[in-house]
């Protein structure tokens, strides 16, 4: 057993241990928590120690097993993963959750558009569980470990904590979110959303199909879920449902690869806004419409990418960014004036306020450009304009407790991808846990994150869930 692991060990039971002592009470139920844990009476904390030492490991070989083979569930060829919402290979990969769910000795339930819950049942079931959880759907051509860390190792984090003896307060969920990817029906963080109370996603969601023109309950229904009814208000979760929410995650960033550290500790979540704007103007032949007489829809668009990347660097700060994704020409002809354009800008900061400021700058300079190159501003729609989420204070400590506790190096980041946890924190204090993954890569077949550092990460998450689940 590796010392540093042995610390880890010694820490958890000296946290729970000691954790004990403070309730002089026998009839305390923190206490008998803490006794039913160690299987002792509280002050014998030798016996707690030596009792236990055996039984709390991450059993590292199952669960890359695991996820080796849950990336086989993909219709796309190795190494490549791709599973889209409610394809045949979703609802296989769904099954697999499930089962180990159930292994885990986990109560499981789905809501009508497949969010899956698998509950360990607390000491005090009445009050608020804490949860955590990711996504196992994959974009076209991606890699095995987005999401799939932090449902896989939400439930090892379960068996590791089972297998110790620990008896949790407050209940344990784990939660696999439906369509965290935007792919098939071009709504990200789908489940979390509707979990958050997303109405209006509720109701555009009757009328929402994929490229092939499936309706989005015709394809629901094809998978088992919203088997009844098109209403998805029974989605929404109560207010207080979750006294705590933790997403364990592979960063999607080169940064703790770089600088050697085990454990990033989210502080907040950058939120995207999505702006599509077109401009039209006359078009006309490459040749024979003089400079001075054209309105050139391809140059406005030229100018307002430019105008975009000025305007986010005049915020300041370096976590205001803005990305001009898309830029279509039409008719797109060596030899014609583009008559119209297309761009699709996405802007993200952590900060709101600043955010919204951007993306004010922006329309300013799309009727600005438009008047002075005499093209229209024919449209200039926010398709999306989420708010930032800040992670709770107390869940932050409870995450850098149990990297020290493990001593494990851990730096205190900032998610500037979004994830299930952005849509969680309107409805529950949040946190995340990030691990290293090689490169940065992600969203591509090279995505890796060495099984080490997931068994860290599961580590960390359980030691976290413990400490709030007595709280
Ligand atoms: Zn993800």
């Amino acid at each position: 057993m590796a010392p540093r692991f042995l610390h880890f060990i010694i820490l958890l039971l000296f946290f729970i241990c000691s954790s004990a002592t403070l309730g002089n009470n026998h009839e305390d139920p923190t206490t008998k928590t803490m006794e039913d844990f160690s299987g002792y009476p509280i002050h014998e904390s030798h016996s707690c120690i030596s009792n236990t030492l055996s039984a709390l490991s991450v059993d590292a070989q199952t669960l890359q097993n695991q996820i080796d083979e849950l990336s086989s569930l993909s219709d796309t060829p190795a190494p490549s993963v791709t599973r889209i919402l409610y394809t045949e290979k979703d609802v296989l990969a769904r099954r697999f959750i499930k089962n180990l769910m159930r292994l885990s000795g986990l109560s499981v339930r789905e809501d009508a558009v497949g969010n899956i819950f698998g509950r360990w049942e607390g000491h005090e079931p009445e009050l608020a569980a804490v949860a955590t959880g990711s996504h196992i759907d994959a974009i076209p051509f991606s890699g095995k470990y987005d999401g799939v860390v932090g449902v896989l190792g939400a439930i090892e984090a379960i068996n590791v904590l089972k297998r110790s003896g620990f008896k949790p307060k407050r209940a344990i969920e784990v939660i696999l979110f439906t369509s965290e990817e935007p792919t098939r029906f071009g709504i990200g963080c789908l489940g979390s959303r509707l979990l958050a109370g997303g109405e209006a996603l509720a109701k555009a969601l009757k009328t929402t199909v994929d490229g092939q023109n499936i309706s989005f309950f015709y394809a629901a229904r094809s998978a088992g879920y919203a088997k009844d009814q098109d209403d998805l208000s029974n989605v929404f979760l109560k207010k207080g449902t979750y006294s705590a929410f933790v997403e364990l995650h592979i960063e999607q960033g080169p940064i703790l690869e770089e600088e050697g550290i085990s454990i990033g500790i989210v502080t907040a979540i950058a939120a995207p806004a999505s702006i599509k704007v077109e401009f039209e103007g006359n078009g006309g032949h490459a040749g024979a419409v003089l400079m001075p007489n054209r309105n050139d829809a391809g140059l406005a668009a030229a100018e307002l990418a430019l105008a975009v990347e000025r305007h986010v660097l005049e915020s300041g700060s370096i976590d205001s960014v803005g990305t001009v994704g898309i830029l279509e020409l039409h008719p797109g002809a060596i030899n014609s004036i583009p008559s119209k354009s297309h761009l699709e800008i996405d802007t993200r900061d952590i900060d709101e306020g600043r955010r919204n400021i951007i993306i004010e700058k922006i329309r300013q300079s799309a009727s600005t450009i438009a008047k002075n190159r005499g093209v229209r501003l024919s449209e200039f729609k926010i398709i999306n304009q989420d708010p930032p989420a800040l992670s709770e204070k107390s869940i932050i400590e409870a995450m850098k407790a149990s990297s020290a506790d493990l001593n494990l190096t851990h730096k205190l980041m900032i998610s500037r991808a979004y994830h299930d946890s952005l849509f969680m924190a309107r409805v529950s204090p949040m946190g995340m846990i990030f691990i290293p993954c090689y490169k940065g890569y992600s969203h591509k077949p090279e995505e890796f994150s060495s099984i080490d550092d997931i068994s860290n990460g599961v580590k960390v998450l359980a030691l976290t869930l413990a400490k709030l689940s007595i709280q």
